[in-house]
């Protein structure tokens, strides 16, 4: 039997709209500062039964995320009258009205909630068309034109790559939920450069007066920065691109590629301490518009925004993005030497302890985007969360390493990013690949057993890749204090198995770790160790002296269990290897 879904497909022709007739868009946002939007949509459409979609699968974030409970008050009308409207039942995302005779056009109404801070504050807002649109199908949305309009608060600016907010001509759906916008009280913008003569710069929308204005000393690591991507890539993929910056408690660290644009979410000074974390999220973002926007794995390239994606190429899509990130940020000065070395020492060390690389290897992590993308879990260790992106960032930097090694400095990945993602200059355009052409590629660079290295690395469980990596960049990783750099994990003591906050409430266990073996589990409370009141300190003090021996943890309830360890520091340093080239530094060296 064919699933309902498919018969509703099958009943309903693809619409293909009049070029010159658009959707005309009305975004009210006059709200938006109490997280509410009111949209009116007119359809160009012909009597008969139609079928409009709120868009399901949302790039850059790789699965069915489109939040759809945010739509509210949904009405249509035509011909002057409200008609009725279904909601398919098992594509929910999917609304069916039948326009009465005569009528040429189809007005939706319809409202969009969203949660406090997720997106919008009483000051500051990041306006994602993709949650305020719906669009019919058409075959792909490349081929849906759109003339939006959008109103902000009273005195509130507008930020966003998109031309047809001034010129007014109508863009495909695809390009306008491509190209967001941002809505600010306190907004200032910068210029930081240009690619090929296509310009790039910065908007910059803040929660509290002040803090939108970005110190002489982080705009120049930011212009460094676009100088750098710009040399590396040696080609560009978009017409202007912007920085689109919100600086509040509110989505901070939140970043959204996009071609010609990104969403920057940032702590709300951010900018002021030009901090390293800052420099990665604008550095990461910005390598999507080349890794990620132009070349895409084509399990992640789907026409529309109801086909179902396919995640497994995100181990090149997020992975070597992920490296890119600490690498540009290097590079460009927003990462000391010691936070870069410290950073990767911080990010191998965490896979050491990390029970779910026993099981599931790093393709596994990206083809399950949508189970774990997001996923808040007390078994995270066992699950493992979006390890295609950190894991993935290792690969890719002993991938580097073995370019570097085999060409004798002769050539990097900066070749390959140049073949694969850059050389070129055109405008926003998508051009799929498979894993065998990044192979093909690889190859073309430095000629090496790539398909069974990233088979290895990638395709198979592998719990050894921190250190080998690590290894072909010059240096081991020597227990020690945890470094400054990215990626500490708090609270993480892998002598135990647990992860435990400093009230003593053990927020995971590794299953079979000795923790769990000796009883305690995740949920529970530690009110006492070795019989006296619990304090954390005590506890890291015992746990990293270099000494086996025994805890006693009393919980809440009063029951008691004797954890046996080996006490190892949790941390880790980067210690160079004698007689061998240090090419981890030599990879952060600016370009010229
Ligand atoms: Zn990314």
């Amino acid at each position: 039997m064919l699933p309902a879904f498919v018969l509703a497909f099958q009943a309903l022709p693809a619409q293909v709209l009049p070029a010159a007739q658009p959707i005309l868009l009305n975004v009210d946002a006059t709200a938006i500062d109490r997280n509410v939007v009111r949209v009116s949509e007119t359809f160009p459409t012909a009597s008969g039964k139609r079928a409009f979609y709120f868009p399901k699968f949302i790039p850059g974030e790789h699965r069915a995320s489109g939040p759809i409970n945010g739509l509210v008050s949904l009405h249509f009308f035509a011909g002057g009258k409200e008609i009725d409207w279904d909601r398919d039942p098992v594509e929910l995302f999917r609304f069916v009205v039948d326009v009465p005779k005569g009528a040429s056009s189809v007005e939706a109404r319809f409202t969009v909630v969203s949660e406090p801070s997720d997106n919008a504050t009483p000051n500051l807002a990041r306006i994602k068309w993709n949650r305020v649109l719906l669009y019919p199908d058409a075959g792909t949305t490349d081929r849906i034109l759109v003339l939006p309009k959008i109103t902000p608060p009273a005195g509130w600016r507008v930020a966003s790559a998109l031309t047809t907010l001034t010129d007014g001509k109508p863009v495909s759906v695809t390009e306008l939920i491509d190209s967001p916008v941002i809505v600010g009280h306190y907004a200032q913008s910068y210029e930081l450069g240009s690619i090929d003569g296509a310009s790039v710069g910065m908007d910059v929308m803040a929660e509290q007066d002040g803090y939108q204005i970005v110190p002489d000393a982080a705009l120049a690591k930011a212009r460094e920065l676009v100088r750098q991507e710009g040399a590396a890539y040696r080609g560009r993929h978009f017409r202007r691109y912007r920085f689109l910056v919100t600086l509040s408690g509110a989505g901070a660290g939140a970043g959204l590629e996009h071609h010609e644009s990104s969403e920057d979410g940032s702590g709300l000074a951010a900018a002021q301490n030009d901090a390293a974390g800052w420099g990665e999220l604008l550095a990461h973002e910005f390598n999507h518009s080349w890794n990620g926007k132009f070349r895409r794995p084509a399990g992640l390239a789907t026409p529309d925004f109801h086909k179902p994606m396919d995640g497994s190429g995100l181990w090149v899509y997020e992975g070597l993005t992920q490296y890119m990130g600490y690498v540009f940020a290097a590079r460009s000065g927003f990462s000391s030497p010691e936070v870069w070395q410290g950073t990767w020492a911080n990010l191998a060390r965490g896979f050491e302890a990390q029970p779910g690389r026993a099981w599931r290897p790093v393709v596994d992590t990206a083809r399950s985007v949508g189970l774990v993308r997001g996923l808040r879990s007390a078994w995270s260790g066992e699950v493992r969360g979006t390890d295609y992106y950190t894991e993935g960032a290792l690969v890719w930097l002993e991938a580097d390493c073995i370019i570097r090694e085999g060409t004798k400095g002769a050539k990097s990945l900066d070749d390959f990013l140049r073949r694969f993602f850059g050389g070129t200059t055109d405008a926003p355009v998508v051009k799929p690949y498979t894993t065998e052409e990044v192979v093909r590629e690889l190859n073309t660079v430095y000629p090496y057993d790539w398909a069974g290295f990233l088979h290895e690395r990638i395709d198979r469980v592998h719990l050894s890749t921190p250190s080998e990596a690590l290894e072909k960049a010059g240096f081991r990783l020597v227990p020690g204090a945890a470094p400054v750099g990215r990626n500490p994990r708090a609270g993480t003591l892998p002598m135990l198995g647990l992860i435990v906050g400093r009230d003593g409430t053990v927020s995971s266990v590794w299953v079979e770790g000795p923790a769990f073996r000796a009883g305690l589990g995740t949920g529970m409370t530690i009110t006492k160790l070795d019989g006296k009141e619990f304090s954390y300190d005590e506890l890291l003090t015992k746990v990293t002296t270099p000494n086996p021996g025994t805890l006693q943890l009393t919980v809440t309830g009063g029951r008691s269990f004797s954890v046996p360890y080996v006490g190892a520091p949790i941390g880790a340093r980067l210690e160079a290897i004698p007689g061998k080239t240090d090419w981890l530094n030599a990879i952060a060296k600016p370009l010229p």
